[in-house]
């Protein structure tokens, strides 16, 4: 794919350059989850003689591949084998539990290696800043994704699912997982969430969009894969699709067939009863929160009615109260810097960069003046992923973004725009409780076997020390 963009001929030319010295480029990139492990996958095939560290916050490698990603979609998850093979390439060191802006500072890093590649990801959520967004039981959709999943530091995260409604206020695939996991029977999941979800007393499932059918964030597959749930009725509103079956024919192929599909299942609500368990998935559209109700407790959403303009969700002068126990706001992650040398757009929640490369700090990237590559980036410092184009795509959006980047890290080594004028020692990890490649290993092989006495494929371990004890008795 890449041939495409950056043709044969011009690496070929640059690449002479750089044979030239005897330095082995040294680079540092800051988190394992997929753009991580896809910028190193890239490096090492196309720069020789690089070697990489890929340092990690958490004692586990792998990011939302292992803490988004749901449970019940395991073959997702199949992307680890070649993380592995990356991984476990000599040319590569796994230093899992350092995490950047905490065991360590940039200019650090900068110093002791050619480049750093920031694939740091995005932790945090957005807030819609409307009245007692703090009640009990609004949480965010990153939170109980986290609970679900086993991230360390989420296990007590408790959400009550005594009531029998849940709101999900966003209408992307993050949502849809949710919805899917709480009004399904069965998942292969962390114990603790098993546990509390087979207590659950949840029925319905509001999934409220501020915009209309034709603009849902979810996808094709996702969606179906709630219209097929058994024991789970879909309820659609009925006026939220005036004039929508009247667009299909002249709407680009995906959007035309998942409207095709809303559609049709809309036409069908009628004759499919709510089955005995009482489940019920109802999407909800041109809605925005304005207002959480409640006590103590949220008890109910008061939303503005919304009518769209040329795409956009425009308020009108209606509103509408739904009643709910529980709420996840799920209107997409953030990212966060996290050491002050990083040039970090707050507004947006990314690293400010062009095409991966990271602008000088006083730059925004609308200044076209400058020509000068010195001048306008920070040279040798890349991000890539969510961290750098904003929490959205899938994780092959991912591996585009980052197969880019990391082919602009090799043309700059071989132009020599990174000059490799002395060798660098990478990480000083003496005092550094860090878990290698083989700590992990050790902590997989013990969650494989925990898995298998429940009949399961793994039960994740929560506890960081128990995962550093495990990993400080394996051999490096
Ligand atoms: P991340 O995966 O977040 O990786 C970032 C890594 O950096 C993490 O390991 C983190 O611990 C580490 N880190 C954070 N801070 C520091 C620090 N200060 N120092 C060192 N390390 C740090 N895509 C699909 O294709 N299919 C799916 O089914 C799917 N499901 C998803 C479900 C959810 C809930 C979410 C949120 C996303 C899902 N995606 C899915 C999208 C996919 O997960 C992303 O495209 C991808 O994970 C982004 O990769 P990343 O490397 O940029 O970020
Ligand atoms: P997303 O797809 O961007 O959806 C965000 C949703 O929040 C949209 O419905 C958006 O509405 C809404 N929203 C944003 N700001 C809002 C506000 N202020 N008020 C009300 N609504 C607001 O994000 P996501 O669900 O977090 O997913 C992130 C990425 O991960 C996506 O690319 C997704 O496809 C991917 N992912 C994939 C899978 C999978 O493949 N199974 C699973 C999970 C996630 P508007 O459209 O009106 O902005």
């Amino acid at each position: 794919m890449f041939r495409k963009i950056f043709p044969t001929k011009c690496v070929v030319k640059v690449a002479q350059r750089y044979y030239g010295t005897t330095v082995r480029p040294r680079i540092c990139i800051v988190g394992a989850g997929p753009a991580g492990f896809y910028t190193a996958q890239y490096i090492l095939k196309h720069l020789d003689n690089s070697d990489i560290d890929i340092v990690e916050k958490l004692p586990v490698p792998f990011g939302l591949v292992r803490f988004g990603v749901a449970p019940d979609h395991p073959e997702v998850k199949n992307v680890i084998n070649t993380f592995t093979k990356t991984a476990e390439n000599p040319r590569v060191r796994f230093l899992g539990n350092l995490s950047l802006g905490k065991d360590f500072t940039l200019q650090e890093l900068r110093e002791r290696y050619h480049a750093v590649l920031l694939t740091y990801g995005a932790e945090r959520d957005n807030t819609l800043n409307i009245p007692n967004e703090t009640l009990q039981n609004v949480l965010s959709a990153r939170e109980f994704v986290a609970w679900y999943n086993g991230l360390p530091g989420f296990e007590n995260l408790n959400p009550d699912l005594s009531g029998e409604s849940m709101t999900l206020l966003g209408q992307g695939n993050v949502a849809v997982d949710v919805a899917r996991i709480v009004l399904s029977s069965k998942t292969d999941i962390t114990e603790y969430a098993l546990e509390a979800l087979s207590q659950s007393r949840i029925k319905t499932v509001h999934l409220v969009g501020r915009r209309g059918p034709l603009q849902a964030a979810f996808t094709i597959k996702e969606l179906r894969e709630m219209l097929k749930l058994s024991n789970c009725a879909t309820k659609w509103r009925v006026d939220d699709f005036d004039h929508v079956e009247e667009t299909i024919p002249n709407l680009p192929r995906p959007r035309k067939r998942i409207t095709e599909l809303m559609v049709k299942s809309l036409a069908e609500q009628e004759q499919h009863k709510t089955p005995n368990s009482g489940r019920c998935f109802q999407p909800i559209f041109f809605r925005s929160p304005v207002n959480f109700i409640g006590t103590g407790k949220v008890e109910a959403v008061e939303y503005v009615t919304n009518k769209l303009v040329e795409g956009r969700a425009l308020p009108t002068d209606q509103r509408e109260t739904i009643a709910t126990d529980l709420v996840c706001r799920s209107i997409g992650y953030r990212a966060v810097s996290v050491d002050n040398h990083i040039n970090f757009d707050d507004r947006k929640g990314c690293v400010i960069n062009a095409g991966g490369r990271v602008l000088k700090q006083n730059l925004t990237g609308s200044d076209q003046t400058i020509d000068d590559i010195e001048d306008k980036y920070e040279i040798g410092l890349y991000a890539s992923g969510w961290l750098a184009t904003g929490p959205t795509g899938v994780i092959l959006t991912t591996m585009n973004n980052s197969f880019g980047v990391a082919d602009t890290v090799c043309r700059d080594f071989k132009s020599n725009t990174i000059r490799l004028k002395g060798s660098r020692t990478g990480l000083d990890l003496s005092g550094r409780a860090y878990v290698s490649w083989n700590g992990w290993k050790a902590i997989d092989s013990e969650e494989i076997r925990l898995g298998e006495a429940k009949g399961k494929l793994r039960e994740k371990l929560t506890c960081i020390q128990t995962m550093l004890q495990i990993a400080s008795n394996a051999s490096d």
